[in-house]
């Protein structure tokens, strides 16, 4: 009989603190924790880490270059492992051949049903895939788009022939236009385009009659520079070189295939019907209303497709993506809803024993769509599997099994067990999470006043139903709504009519080198306060100078390749890795050697290392609540909040002028707790005279907010619209999902705070 548990033995993974965990199988387990505690790096860098290593191990070599890789985790022991799926919040990305469609498999049931029941018939369901050579359209190749030329680009009117008017490459030397319209005399080389005639223009760019109109051959001997591009570039644009490729791009844009209008789909599969209706036009509709023609067709032949197909979209609408069409690229996914997509995707596996590792799969949901992805949890669950997940939100700690905390601070004063029970036990348990469950958390008296108004006029962007709403500035402003109703398309119509700027999650920086040192430009300045206090000369202090390692050369490693393995990083034996000569690390600051100060966070440094060039350039980033970071680590290394508050700390301290910045969901990741370090930080950027915009669904921000715009009310076309436009406190009694949730919480807060009166 096999155990029934995941065994843990003293795990060591970044700040894991020799953790021991039984976790049982088959159950609902939460992990919580404040930010940087360990929760990812047990869940995720040791439990799915070690399964994804063992897996792997048992392919054959050829076949593991395929797998992802998986760096084996730092731990004595694990056992009772089963296969491990990560459903991360990863956007699904990059391939312009996948749709929701596809990636929910919906796409397969529908092509099944159009080969069955379409009118005329055309055979089998592969020649309704637009990733098949037998159902593509041959002009787009399955992709719905087409690269043309971007004519508008191709002139600059100001110049004439002579001087250089068409910017194309290869058309300046005048042998072109020459060979073509010789024979049409009024053709000047040395007339700025801007005074040619509309006729002479439309001659000159697309040949053909109209400059047979104008001179004395044949149509057909005029090749138009639009033409002559074409041929020679686009249509041969896989035999470019990249640089001429980089050339052209300038010079084209993708659009909408002219043969398909879009549905990648040859004319025999995209002309044929069922019920009346094409396959193109039943992608293009909403999930929800797809399901409404699915229902209606008559099921006597195809009972079993109809019925896989109406779970898949039902599962869909359970999950809060309704509002989604099965034609909508997955390119264009948020990052919540690509991983509520993925959730999708598993729940009609029929594979069971897996252990599902899921991050945070609340973002992007609004409170009310909260309840129906604890279902989807359940559900995988109770068909026979493990579910572990990452979360912050108590409504989702409230479902689970079995509660893991992990902590009790972040960084070297987390990575152990803090907590393992029930949700019930975890809010009188003492550790960070459980008082934050208990505490009562001070409320906003009065709303800041604002200075001034910033108006997006007639915003129709994707479903906006030509808004035009006023953020007031100098305030703080949130954007609510369910998902899909329009937050970000707002917050981006809002970025482009009035220049804010986004703070998003996106890594600082893409080189691994990138440290809080190098970030902030400190190190100069460590090197000067060292040199001062041990009365030697800065450049000591070095690692390219004569106080480095003569072995590494400052480096404290060395590299080795291996022909077939990966290249492997050795620590260098003489320094140990250290870096510096023996000398040079016998100067000390409070104890501290050069070599130290790596392993110093931003916290200790800024006691431990007197200077104030050194305090001033770390103390925003301490008060964006990471000053657990460590002097040395990767940016790399950090989640997506982080990353955020990195670029806030950032604009505190570089940002000037008054600013209007825009934040999507800047609670990702966050603790109960670290969400009042963040509603600090942003009250800072909005005390230095910035404006703050949050698209945001946590209840504890919003009540916080000095405005509030609600979209709704539904997703998709059913959104769109403003709901309210005033003061949060103000915003109860209304039927809207944001006042309903606001009210919920309001008495239940009120009943576990005691407090909370009318005014927020
Ligand atoms: P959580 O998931 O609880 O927010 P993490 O497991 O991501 O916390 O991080 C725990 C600690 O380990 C943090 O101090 C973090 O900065 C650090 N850390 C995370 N990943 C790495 C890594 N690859 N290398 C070094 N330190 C890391
Ligand atoms: P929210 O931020 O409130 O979740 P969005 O502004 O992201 O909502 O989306 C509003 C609507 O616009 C949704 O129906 C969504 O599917 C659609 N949408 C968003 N981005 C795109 C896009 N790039 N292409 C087509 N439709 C989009
Ligand atoms: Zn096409
Ligand atoms: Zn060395």
């Amino acid at each position: 009989m096999a155990d029934r548990n995941i065994t843990i033995r003293q795990a060591r993974t970044n700040n894991l603190d020799g953790l021991n965990l039984v976790v049982p199988r088959n159950q609902l387990v939460v992990f919580v924790g404040r930010s940087g505690s360990g929760k990812s790096s047990l869940v995720f860098d040791t439990i799915a880490a070690e399964a994804g290593f063992q897996l792997n191990e048992t392919f054959p070599p050829f076949a593991r270059n395929r797998l992802p890789k998986w760096a084996r985790p730092e731990v004595e022991h694990i056992d009772g492992l089963t296969p491990v799926i990560v459903i991360d919040q990863r956007r699904i990305g990059g391939n312009a051949r996948s749709t929701v469609g596809t990636i929910t498999d919906a796409w397969t049931y529908l092509r099944l049903l159009f080969s069955r029941l379409s009118e005329p018939h055309v055979g089998e369901s592969n020649r309704f895939s637009f990733n098949d050579p037998t159902g593509m359209c041959p002009t787009c190749h399955g992709l719905g788009e087409v690269v043309v030329s971007a004519v508008e680009r191709f002139l600059d009117l100001d110049k004439s022939l002579a001087g250089g008017a068409i910017r194309l490459p290869g058309f300046g030397n005048g042998g072109y236009w020459y060979t073509q319209y010789a024979d049409i005399g009024t053709f000047d080389v040395d007339t700025p385009l801007r005074d040619w005639t509309a006729s002479e223009l439309e001659a000159l760019l697309y040949g053909g009659q109209a400059a047979a109109d104008l001179g004395h051959k044949p149509p057909k001997d005029y090749e138009g520079v639009v033409e002559r591009f074409e041929r020679i570039y686009l249509r041969t644009a896989d035999n470019l070189s990249e640089r001429k490729q980089d050339a052209i791009r300038k010079f084209t844009k993708s659009g909408t295939c002219p043969d398909c209008a879009g549905d990648r789909l040859n004319e025999a599969a995209r002309t044929a019907t069922v019920d009346g209706n094409t396959i193109g036009q039943l992608a293009r509709l909403e999930i929800t209303e797809l399901l409404d023609v699915v229902r209606q067709i008559d099921t006597r032949i195809v009972g079993p497709v109809v019925a896989a197909l109406t779970a898949r979209l039902e599962a869909m609408v359970t999950i809060g993506l309704g509002y989604l069409a099965l034609s909508r690229a997955t390119t264009t996914l948020s990052g919540g809803e690509s991983q509520r997509i993925k959730t999708v995707k598993h729940l009609g596996s029929s594979l069971t024993e897996m252990t599902y590792v899921v991050d945070e799969p609340t973002v992007g949901l609004h409170p009310t769509d909260v309840d129906s992805m604890v279902k989807l949890l359940e559900q995988l669950r109770d068909s026979g599997n493990t579910v572990l997940v990452v979360e912050h939100d108590p409504a989702v700690m409230r479902h689970a099994d079995q509660v893991v905390e992990v902590g009790p601070g972040a960084g070297a004063e987390g990575g152990r067990l803090v907590f393992q029970g029930a949700f019930a036990e975890l809010g009188g348990s003492g550790t960070p999470t459980g008082k934050a469950l208990a505490r009562q958390r001070a409320m906003k008296v009065t709303n800041r006043r604002e200075n001034g108004k910033l108006t997006v006029t007639d915003a129709e962007r994707n479903n906006l139903q030509k808004v035009t709403v006023g953020f007031p500035t100098g305030v703080m402003t949130v954007l609510t709504g369910v998902a899909g109703s329009g937050k970000s398309s707002l917050a981006q119509e809002l970025v482009e009519q009035q220049q804010a700027i986004v703070i998003d999650q996106k890594p600082v920086s893409a080189n691994r080198r990138s440290t809080p040192i190098t970030y902030t430009g400190i190190a100069p300045a460590i090197r000067r306060l060292f040199a001062r206090l041990n009365q030697v000369p800065a450049a000591l202090f070095s690692a390219n100078s004569d106080g480095a390692c003569p072995e590494c050369k400052g480096l404290g490693v060395f590299y080795t390749d291996l022909a077939f393995m990966e290249g492997q990083e050795v620590v260098c034996e003489t320094c140990q890795g250290r870096r510096f000569t023996p000398e040079v690390l016998a100067h000390t600051v409070n104890g501290h050697s050069i070599a130290d100060v790596e392993e110093l966070t931003i916290d200790e440094t800024i006691t431990e290392l007197p200077d104030a060039r050194i305090s001033r350039a770390l103390q925003q980033l301490a008060a964006v609540g990471l000053g657990y970071l460590r002097l040395g680590q990767s940016l790399n290394t950090l989640s997506g909040g982080e990353c955020q508050r990195v670029k806030i700390a950032k604009e505190l301290r570089e940002a000037g002028e008054p600013t209007t910045y825009v934040l999507d969901e800047p609670t990702t990741g966050l603790h109960l707790d670290d969400i009042d370090t963040l509603l600090e930080v942003l009250d800072s950027l909005v005390e230095h005279g910035h404006t703050v915009v949050v698209v945001e669904h946590n209840l504890d921000v919003i009540r916080q907010a000095d405005w509030l715009i609600d979209l709704g009310p539904g997703p998709g076309r059913h959104g769109g619209t403003v709901l309210f436009e005033g003061r949060p406190a103000d915003y109860g009694g209304h039927s809207t999902p944001t006042s309903l949730a606001l009210a919920g919480a309001g008495r239940a807060t009120a009943v576990r705070r005691g407090a909370l009166t009318g005014r927020v």
